[in-house]
């Protein structure tokens, strides 16, 4: 075939969407030569997702992009509403809708999913402006026509094994309603101002053009109705169920006398079903409600019979005697509930599918968006840096199958309980299964909030009992929390993972303990020395974005944004008076640069500002993370903010065990 062009690029995405534009993200930042190509001209405007959850927020706020949390409604109680004895709903029980001290985000956020994408694609533009970094191009208008890859090629890391063909089109006749749910476009309006402030994708050659790629990754974020799974082929199939019960989904502002619609509220009436009622911003709530429960043998009702005055009708049942109408309705769609997932996320580690690609479930538990988002930034470091020549790719990239093929499974069993629970019909179903439903409710965030994942054992998670022995809470395979600590230096009191932005580095978190002693300082000192001398010099350097460290509010001159690949801080439990760091703190903590002078950004202590309650937060911040506040303990962790490995600071076995990892993952310099 003839083609109108031929090009090369380290990585392809298809689809725009929430697990697309994060995948994009990380190649902004990283500063590899990638494509998002689109089928759509504008990001989605109405519907869909608007659940954010905790893991997320941190995600997005590792990127810099703290807004999301600030412009959410944040979600903090939840309520039960059951039929009493006369078969009349009332509250049963009213209760936090997250579970405390799991983040410092500490409930759901709702905002648009139109919204996250368009930060992200601003987040994405931003990181062009570094001068070495590539610009992440995001087209709109295209849809890939043939995927093919050379199977010679694969274990040459420099090649080009997958071979793409896109064809572009014009602006009508792209629009598939079906890729993004049953959007009435007739309804369909804008909540974040007029057509004119969205961005548009590029549209870079002329409609009817087809071009081939030539791609190092392929990833494939084309939503639940992929072409890259289906040119997968059948292995690549999802498997699972499709439930023949029908909800609706509507955004609506409401006019009613329902005392909860402020509030995440679940409703299950003996009168029509059941209804869960979610406040979003601009006043807005989003209602699911149920339509069918698909076991009625004289349920005749399908999908497209759904029309917004049925929801309305429905809800109204639902919630009698209470009233429920509205002034303006934003958007409204009618589901069927899918639960599906795929056994293969990776092909020959070059081909990914993320996201409702590759999984798909109810969205009332507000996930899809989150665990989509959370599959690329598992997936974008690994292969961002194998582009970059950092990372040992046959070590590294397994696990993005591995580790996220899991958490689907749990998201289906998960969300399938959910929908079993939420559906219940009769009054002796309903109070059967009351106390169950608030059960796992109540357990749910540590599901829901996506805090609890938990990557199983294998080349970049070391699970062992020395972790546990000395770092109870600070778990390999899960992410490393957050905590204050109060600059050394200037008394300044941080989140630690405001210190550690999603820039590509590996962190090695130094809790030296109570370095006042002269045996223990001599251990952090001397394992500073053999950081600083031994290890970093093994591995060559970063170019990192300075762009998520406009918070940091660091001067970063041009040659220094060329960085080790390994960040050391230094967390300690002395009293501030008693260290001076320059005279008893190993340089390797506080290193020197010929334009800055010394680095005053990576001591840490654990205890307060004098002026305020000392004892308080010394005692915290190690005891959050379950480490002794005089041995310390070192925990490793990995670029997206996940525990590696936990050693000690003075056992010598520790260098070895340090080393280890760090050479099985990085490329090293002399080879
Ligand atoms: P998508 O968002 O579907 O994005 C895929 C992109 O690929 C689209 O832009 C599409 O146009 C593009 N594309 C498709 N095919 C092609 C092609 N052949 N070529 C080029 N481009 C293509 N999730 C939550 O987390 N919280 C919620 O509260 C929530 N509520 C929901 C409510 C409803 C009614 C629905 C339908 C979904 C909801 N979800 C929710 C789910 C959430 O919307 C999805 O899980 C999420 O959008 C998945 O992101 P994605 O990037 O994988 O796929």
């Amino acid at each position: 075939p003839t083609y109108s062009s031929v090009s090369k690029v380290d990585v392809l995405i298809i689809g725009a969407g929430p697990a697309g534009l994060m995948c994009a993200l990380w190649m902004a930042r990283l500063g590899v030569n990638a494509r998002v190509v689109e089928k759509r001209a504008t990001p989605v405007s109405a519907g869909q997702a608007d659940g954010i959850q905790s893991r997320t927020f941190e995600i997005l706020d590792s990127f810099g992009l703290d807004q999301v949390w600030r412009e959410s409604t944040h979600v903090k109680e939840a309520t039960f509403w059951d039929p009493d004895e006369n078969g009349k709903i009332h509250r049963s029980s009213r209760v936090p809708n997250s579970m405390k001290g799991l983040s410092r985000f500490d409930c759901t956020g709702t905002i648009h999913q139109g919204v996250i994408e368009s930060f992200l694609i601003q987040a994405i533009r931003a990181s062009a402006s570094v001068p070495s970094h590539p610009e992440v191009i995001i087209e709109g208008n295209i849809t890939p026509s043939s995927l093919h890859i050379d199977e010679t090629l694969i274990d040459d890391q420099d090649a080009y094994p997958v071979m793409v063909t896109l064809k572009h089109f014009d602006d009508a006749s792209v629009v598939d309603a079906k890729s993004r749910g049953n959007i009435d476009e007739s309804l369909h309006k804008t909540s974040f101002g007029d057509d004119d402030s969205k961005p548009k994708y590029l549209q870079n050659a002329q409609p009817g053009a087809e071009e081939l790629v030539l791609a190092k990754y392929f990833v494939g974020c084309d939503g639940a109705h992929s072409w890259v799974r289906k040119a997968l082929g059948q292995e690549f199939r999802l498997r699972g169920e499709t439930t023949e019960a029908i909800w609706g989904a509507m955004d609506i502002i409401p006019v009613t006398d329902f005392p909860d619609i402020r509030v995440r509220s679940m409703v299950r009436s003996t009168s029509g079903g059941s209804l869960m009622m979610i406040p979003r911003e601009n006043k807005l709530v989003r209602l699911y409600i149920q339509l069918t429960d698909g076991l009625s043998t004289n349920c005749l009702l399908t999908r497209s019979m759904v029309t917004p005055e049925m929801l309305i009708e429905t809800a109204q049942r639902i919630l009698s005697p209470y009233t429920i109408d509205f002034t303006y309705i934003h958007w409204w769609s009618a589901y069927q509930i899918v639960q599906r997932s795929g056994d293969h996320f990776d092909k020959q580690g070059r081909i990914f599918l993320a996201g409702d690609a590759v999984h798909t479930h109810s969205p009332k538990a507000g996930q899809g968006m989150n665990v989509s988002m959370q599959d690329t930034y598992n997936l974008g470091w690994k292969i961002g840096l194998a582009c970059k020549g950092l990372v040992r790719p046959t070590a590294i990239i397994p696990t993005y199958d591995m580790e996220r093929k899991l958490v689907a499974k749990e998201l289906i069993a998960f969300d399938r309980k959910f929908s079993e629970l939420l559906s219940m019909h009769s009054a002796k179903d309903i109070s059967e299964s009351s106390v169950e439903l608030k059960q796992f409710f109540k357990k749910a965030p540590l599901f829901t909030t996506g805090i609890g994942v938990n990557y199983a054992s294998s080349i970049l998670t070391v699970v062992d009992d020395e972790a546990y022995g000395l770092a109870k809470y600070t778990v390999p395979g899960k992410r490393f929390a957050s905590c204050q600590v109060t600059n050394h230096s200037d008394g300044r009191v941080w989140e630690l993972h405001h210190r550690m932005p999603s820039d590509g580095r590996f962190r090695i978190m130094v809790f030296g303990g109570n370095i006042a002693d002269a045996e223990q300082r001599f251990g952090v000192n001397t394992l500073g020395q053999w950081l600083g001398k031994t290890l970093i010099p093994r591995y060559p350097p970063i170019n990192i974005c300075p762009i998520v460290d406009r918070r940091l509010q660091t001067v970063r001159f041009q040659s220094e944004l060329m960085t080790p690949i390994i960040e050391i801080f230094l967390v300690h439990t002395a009293p501030r008076d008693q260290i001076d760091v320059l005279r008893d703190v190993d340089s390797t903590y506080h290193p020197w640069h010929p334009k800055l002078g010394w680095d005053y950004d990576h001591i840490f202590t654990a205890s307060r500002v004098a002026t305020q309650d000392n004892i308080q937060l010394t005692q915290s911040v190690y005891r959050d993370y379950g480490i002794d506040e005089e041995r310390g303990a070192v925990v490793l962790v990995r670029p997206d903010g996940y525990v590696g490995m936990v050693t000690s600071v003075a056992a010598k076995e520790a260098r070895t065990k340090i080393c280890n990892w760090f050479d099985s993952l990085l490329q090293g310099l002399d080879n």
